[in-house]
């Protein structure tokens, strides 16, 4: 495995990481990854994997590891770069094992856009990019499982010394 330099992104569904990731990339020379992004390619491809991805995303859950982690290390294969901030992703404990055992490496930093809940469901609920997922209900589920499976993630990493926490606040709450 060559040297890669890593950076994650993380936050609750709406929290902004795709928006902030697509600028931070700008100045500092990484590849975005996006891996939500990568699972809707995926999605709308032909892939056997098709309607398993759909039916996860429409139903707020996290798709198994074994496909994320491969989707992620084929953009970084193909790619000239060497330093990714990989958005949306570890999600949960396993996602985060799965991916560093193969990898062989942890990142060097973790983002945590920490938002408000009200703010993220404001902001999922008026986005209108047609997606599956941005309804009230499966809303809900992200949320829990975010606060369930994710937080833990982040934890883990502020215990390291690694987590950057962002605070966004809600101006007409
Ligand atoms: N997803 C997943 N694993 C990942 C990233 C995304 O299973 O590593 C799925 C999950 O169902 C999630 C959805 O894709 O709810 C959308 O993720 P994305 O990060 O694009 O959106 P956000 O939650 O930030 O709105
Ligand atoms: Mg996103």
């Amino acid at each position: 495995m060559p040297f890669y330099f890593l950076g994650f992104a993380s936050g609750g569904p709406g929290s902004g990481k795709g928006t902030q990731c697509a600028k931070i990339v700008e100045t500092f020379g990484y590849k975005h990854l996006s891996a939500g992004d990568l699972l809707r390619r995926e999605m709308s491809s032909d892939s056997k994997y098709g309607s398993m991805i759909l039916n996860t995303i429409k139903e707020g859950k996290i798709v198994p590891s074994e496909v994320t982690v491969k989707l992620i290390l084929r953009e970084m294969k193909s790619s000239d770069n060497r330093k990714f901030l990989i958005d949306g992703f570890p999600r949960s404990e396993e996602n985060r094992i799965a991916f560093e055992q193969i990898i062989g490496a942890e990142p060097r930093f973790v983002l945590f856009f920490d938002c408000p809940e009200e703010e993220m469901v404001k902001r999922v609920l008026c986005r209108n990019e047609g997606r599956v997922d941005d309804n009230i209900d499966t809303m809900k589920n992200r949320l829990k499982v975010f606060e369930a499976l994710s937080l833990p993630v982040i934890d883990y990493y502020a215990k390291k010394g690694k987590l950057y926490r962002v605070t966004i606040f809600s101006f007409n709450a």
